[in-house]
């Protein structure tokens, strides 16, 4: 965990979990606004076909434009899909519903794993940090996220079947490490809706970090109704009401993952 200069490129995050529902979209788009909102240049990139992200952070669906899905089949570049959003140094490159079928349309393509790596060769002046939103699934999607990324950071709600779901997905990242990503790490795992008066929360939680140790962040995401009200405003929570218990979560999981990126000293300003 070197710090980098700045012409190394951005740092490529793939916020993953085969499991739906657990905060990958969540945790993509705040984490993405606190860094950005702490001066880094973020570039988030929506794999979900779901497109959470995309309509997170106010984007209108109907919009007319080309998407991850015409950069993954070779028809436009990286670029020419990133929109600005609200949030200052803040930008996105919107997912499509046609992404649900590229991953039927790739299987016979040259390259399939490599495609999103590629792409973002063409970005490596422009960004700080780099963060995929993954689908809920293990698929030629997550796999070229994980080509594409320096490390990986596992979303992971604490209840019963947790652990069996991260070690199917460590075995994967450890696959796509062997095969085609030699330098692939964890960045680590964050809990997400953490309620901390549910005991079977604590259970899964020490489990989990006697499992992964430091690599379990000490800031956990609680569960918080602003959270989830936030995304039907079109806005990170951070925005939405920066004050609220998850907002703050985020503002210390961003200051975490950049001292663990950068060494000690990166800024934490906007924590209440
Ligand atoms: P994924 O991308 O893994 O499918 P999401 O980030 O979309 O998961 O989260 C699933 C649902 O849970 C969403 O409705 C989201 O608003 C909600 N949610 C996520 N994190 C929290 C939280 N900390 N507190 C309350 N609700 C949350
Ligand atoms: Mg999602």
């Amino acid at each position: 965990l070197t710090s980098r200069a700045p012409h190394d490129g951005p740092r490529v995050l793939a916020i993953a979990n085969q499991k739906g529902g657990v905060g990958k979209t969540t945790t993509a788009v705040n984490l993405a606004t606190a860094l950005a909102a702490c001066g880094k240049r973020v570039l988030i990139i929506d794999l979900d076909p779901q497109g959470n992200a995309s309509t997170g952070v106010g984007l209108d669906w109907r919009r007319r434009g080309p998407t991850i899905y015409e950069t993954l089949l070779g028809a436009t570049s990286l670029r020419d899909c990133i929109v600005e959003t609200p949030v200052p140094n803040m930008s996105i490159v919107p997912s499509s519903v046609d992404l649900s079928g590229a991953e039927i349309e790739l299987v016979a393509a040259d390259r399939r794993d490599t495609r999103l790596q590629e792409a973002l060769q063409q970005e490596r002046e422009r960004w700080d940090y780099v963060l995929i939103d993954c689908p809920p699934a293990l698929g030629l999607l997550t796999v070229n996220a994980l080509v594409a990324a320096d490390a990986v950071l596992v979303p992971l709600q604490a209840e019963f079947y947790a652990l069996e779901g991260l070690s199917h997905l460590l075995r994967t990242i450890e696959r796509v490490r062997r095969a085609l990503n030699p330098t692939l790490t964890l960045q680590g795992v964050v809990l997400t809706m953490y309620d901390r008066r549910n005991n079977l929360c604590d259970l899964v939680a020490k489990d989990v970090r006697s499992y992964l140790g430091d690599r379990v962040y000490r800031t956990v995401i609680p569960r918080n109704v602003r959270v989830s009200e936030a995304p039907s405003h079109g806005k990170p929570v951070l925005l939405y009401d920066l004050n609220c218990a998850g907002a703050q979560a985020y503002v210390h999981l961003a200051g975490e993952i950049l001292r663990r990126e950068e060494g000690e000293g990166a800024t934490t300003a906007l924590a209440s």
